[in-house]
């Protein structure tokens, strides 16, 4: 009987079959691959050439990330946040998460109890830091200016805000860290610090295996976004808002505008501007923001290939050129596809209006209070 449902040649059949498409993919990726290397070779310089010092105030930004998206892979940072985050109070709201929202996956429904943990029980949000003498933080705490970053540096802090209490007169200062690791124990920050932190974070509860991506706006505000394997496409994050697939929140919500939106991932580099600024009233001309529009788009395409290329590494081997096939090429062509702009109706919570993150003062002098 058993003979009958699965005679022998059927099992070399499959095998043929799989090693015949495994061919063609290789086959495919390799011409792929060696189609766009010349391409971006030939053009490569030309786009360079064109851009002035304004258009690089963009361009040096994706540069600067993409150099530093690799630090959410380390084995040993990935441990200690394994080990810093409570995963049990994760796992133990799970089940309840699920029922609460059926047409989620359970690696959907553990990002959503990351993202309350994460913001109700970790991190803390710093408009201005506490006088260190009376502990209070109101109209006593006055900002004075800023100074460079400490040297040594293990902290990567960007610069040192510097505060007066007008009630101590003493000096609080503020370092805007930068390591991840060092944000698992302050926790504290503003979205830059939150969303560096929640990396990490994010990556140690998902696994090694799984993709995420930090997402830049260049109207100073940053995200980020995984790949949840049962919607099967990319999700937007918010951690300072616990927000969970709301591409809308900051056009409709916080009445945010804004010019290029770019997500950085470990596998390419994506515009992503289509998918966060649909609301044509909130989207600033590009034009206004840059000289060559055209060159920095076309930038982003070169750093798209160029952040392949750096992710496939020297291909050798026919799964070398698998891996650029399925992690890059797929995925991206997958993106370019129109963005679809409903968010999962059980979930979405735009009933507050304007940033939550900050005081009233500091979201309306962004444009993000919602009016
Ligand atoms: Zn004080």
């Amino acid at each position: 009987m058993d003979t009958y449902l699965h005679p022998p040649h059927m099992e070399m059949r499959n095998m043929d079959v799989k090693s015949l498409s495994e061919g063609l993919i290789t086959a495919y990726g390799k011409v792929a691959f060696e189609t766009l290397d010349t391409y971006f070779n030939i053009h490569e310089k030309r786009v360079l050439s064109r851009l002035n010092s304004k258009d690089r105030a963009v361009t040096q930004s994706i540069t600067a990330l993409r150099g530093s998206i690799d630090r959410y892979n380390d084995a040993n940072d990935l441990f200690i946040a394994e080990s810093v985050i409570e995963m049990d109070k994760l796992y133990s709201g799970l089940e309840e998460r699920q029922k609460k929202h059926p047409s989620l996956g359970m690696q959907d429904c553990l990002v959503l109890e990351l993202l309350h943990y994460f913001k109700n029980d970790f991190f803390t949000w710093v408009t201005k830091p506490k006088c260190t003498n009376c502990g209070k933080c109101e109209d006593n705490i006055v900002m004075k200016g800023a100074v460079p970053p400490p040297n040594p540096n293990p902290d990567e802090i960007t610069r040192v805000e510097v505060y007066t209490c007008n009630d101590c007169g003493i000096n609080v200062a503020f370092p805007r860290i930068n390591n991840p690791v060092r944000l698992l124990y302050t926790r504290k920050g503003r979205c830059g610090e939150w969303v560096n932190c929640f990396m990490l974070v994010l990556k140690a509860v998902l696994g090694e295996d799984s993709k995420t991506r930090y997402v830049w706006n260049n109207e100073d505000h940053v995200w980020c976004e995984y790949y949840s394997h049962h919607l099967k496409r990319w999700i937007h994050l918010d951690p300072c808002e616990a927000a969970f697939d709301q591409p809308n929140l900051y056009t409709d919500n916080w009445g945010k505008k804004m010019s290029w939106v770019i997500g950085i991932n470990d596998s390419y580099v994506m515009d992503l501007s289509s998918k966060y600024i649909n609301n044509p009233e909130k989207k600033i001309d590009q034009s206004t923001v840059v000289t060559h529009v055209s060159s920095v788009n076309d930038f982003i395409k070169l750093s798209a290939f160029q952040q392949m290329k750096n992710y496939v590494g020297q291909l050798k081997s026919p799964e070398d050129y698998r891996k650029f096939y399925y992690d890059c090429l797929v995925l991206f062509r997958q993106e370019r596809n129109p963005h679809r702009t409903e968010s999962l109706p059980s979930i979405a919570s735009l009933n507050i209006r304007g940033r939550q993150t900050g005081g009233a003062e500091w979201t309306k002098a962004r444009g993000e209070d919602g009016v």
